[in-house]
């Protein structure tokens, strides 16, 4: 249970939206015109294995981003984009190609359509998890394989400015004609990086890195030789056909700060002579029992696995916005089960509202903005959201109106919450869930789960509580 940190309703008012930019390290007022659009570029998955819940708290963070956008007026134009080509298990230019590794993993022949199957089959399973967690979708989800004109083309106009240069097994991106290469700061002292990954001899710095790898066997034809775009590269390439050369706002996982971001800045504006974003926003790690997540440690937990520990997607992304998207969260069992605990009386304390809406109360809706519109202050945002709906000298459907709005924001699914009678065919499979969970049956109560996701329906439990809600 949460209590409320500080005297909210007499704290300074600062209603303008202010975000942390991690060019300049400082928080700035994102001060568009009310009304503008606005386009916002999130690094997205690689599709070669399902996303962990570490991965998934980028997307919870870019959701509450783009809720808080759209709560300020602003019209968004969202991109994610689908790494399907061209990644390696090294952000160094070296290791192996991750969709390559998939397709042996799974038995599959190495063909540009077998990669694009395994491709399309993980990203169904991504968009899946980012429904369960109503995460809003974006309106593109570009795939890297489908832009490889727009990557020649960078890379030609690249090459015509004399920032690119050839080497056996690439066309690389020379660093040192970017006078300001690692503008986001956080580049490992090139003496650290020559003992972490070895001089590459063909390289004129350790720092630059590929645009675009040959591969005579298996890639795509370009007139300077068949082969992948870099991963850098086709963020570029993406995020410039959909947002223009210069957008606002640009985010991912701190990760992808030093190298893959500073990398993506210095091939766009080195080819455009423009910034690509005003703002570049960065959530921090979720870690496991205090350790990164590694299949080598074995300790990587997806979005499925809470479902046997009876804690709901929705749970989880309660427990995200408990702490601030820049706070490092270290991931536990205990924790997530009070979650759930928390998330049930939430939405009792809501139903309790009845079914009536009135309008939303000004001192709770200020205080929430002023939470908000602090760098997306979301652990802040929750307990005026608690003692709004227990606040008893208000009325129930102004404080139910209220409610509705916050989640517009905080996305826990109020607006679905309701007692309406649930179609017959729902109802069975929800009762043969039930069953399967009884006798301990994962994997069919799996099976169920995602039959009813499908038909548009979300389950989840704790306890002896099964909440259904219908999303979109
Ligand atoms: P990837 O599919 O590896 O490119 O990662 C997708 C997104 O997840 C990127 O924005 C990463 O920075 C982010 N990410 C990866 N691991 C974690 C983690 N443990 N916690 C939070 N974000 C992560
Ligand atoms: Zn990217």
């Amino acid at each position: 249970m949460w209590t409320t940190p500080i005297d909210w309703y007499n704290a300074p008012i600062t209603m303008v939206l202010e975000l942390y930019n991690t060019y300049g390290h400082k928080k700035e007022p994102f001060d568009k015109p009310a009304g503008a659009t606005v386009g916002l570029y999130d690094c997205g998955p690689t599709v070669y294995d399902y996303a962990h819940i570490g991965n998934l708290r980028s997307y919870v963070f870019a959701d509450i981003l783009r809720r808080t956008l759209a709560f300020n007026g602003y019209t968004v134009h969202q991109v994610i984009n689908v790494t399907d080509i061209g990644h390696l298990t090294s952000d160094a230019d070296d290791g192996e190609d991750k969709m390559t590794k998939a397709l042996k993993r799974e038995g599959k022949p190495l063909t540009l359509e077998a990669m694009r199957d395994v491709a399309e089959f993980y990203f169904g399973k991504f968009k899946n998890d980012l429904r369960s967690l109503n995460i809003l979708l974006p309106q593109e989800f570009p795939f890297a394989s489908d832009h490889i004109q727009e990557n020649i083309k960078l890379i030609e106009t690249l090459t015509e400015k004399g920032f690119t240069y050839v080497t056996s097994d690439g066309i690389y991106f020379d660093t040192e004609k970017d006078l300001h290469y690692g503008k986001l700061g956080g580049l490992t002292p090139l003496d650290a990086e020559h003992s972490r990954i070895g001089i590459n001899t063909e390289k004129h710095s350790v720092r630059d890195f590929a645009l675009w790898k040959f591969n005579s066997e298996l890639g795509y034809d370009a007139p300077f030789g068949k082969g992948f775009p870099g991963w850098h590269i086709e963020c570029s390439a993406m995020s410039m056909k959909y947002l223009g050369e210069s957008f606002d706002i640009h985010t991912g996982g701190i990760d992808h700060i030093s190298v893959h971001h500073n990398n993506e800045i210095a091939q766009s504006e080195c080819a455009t002579g423009k910034p690509l974003a005003h703002f570049w926003m960065h959530n921090a790690f979720l870690n496991i029992n205090g350790e990164k997540i590694a299949k080598s440690i074995g300790n990587t937990v997806y979005l499925r696995d809470l479902e046997s520990h009876a804690i709901s997607p929705l749970a989880y992304r309660l427990w995200l916005l408990m702490a601030h998207y820049r706070t490092l969260v270290n991931f536990s069992w205990e924790a997530l089960s009070g979650t759930e605990n928390a998330l049930k009386r939430l939405y009792r304390l809501f139903i309790n509202l009845g079914d009536n809406s009135g309008t939303p109360i000004s001192k709770y809706v200020t205080a929430f903005t002023t939470a908000i519109n602090n760098d997306l202050n979301t652990p802040e945002t929750l307990p005026i959201l608690w003692e709004m709906l227990a606040d008893e000298t208000t009325s129930k459907e102004d404080r139910r109106a209220t409610a509705l709005l916050f989640d517009t924001i905080l996305g826990l699914g109020f607006d679905t919450l309701k007692n309406e009678t649930l179609p017959t065919h729902i109802r069975t499979l929800i009762e043969a869930r039930t069953q399967a969970r009884t006798e301990k049956k994962w994997e069919e109560s799996d099976r169920i789960r995602e039959e009813l996701l499908q038909a548009g329906y979300e389950v989840s439990d704790s306890n002896d509580e099964t909440v259904v809600r219908k999303i979109s």
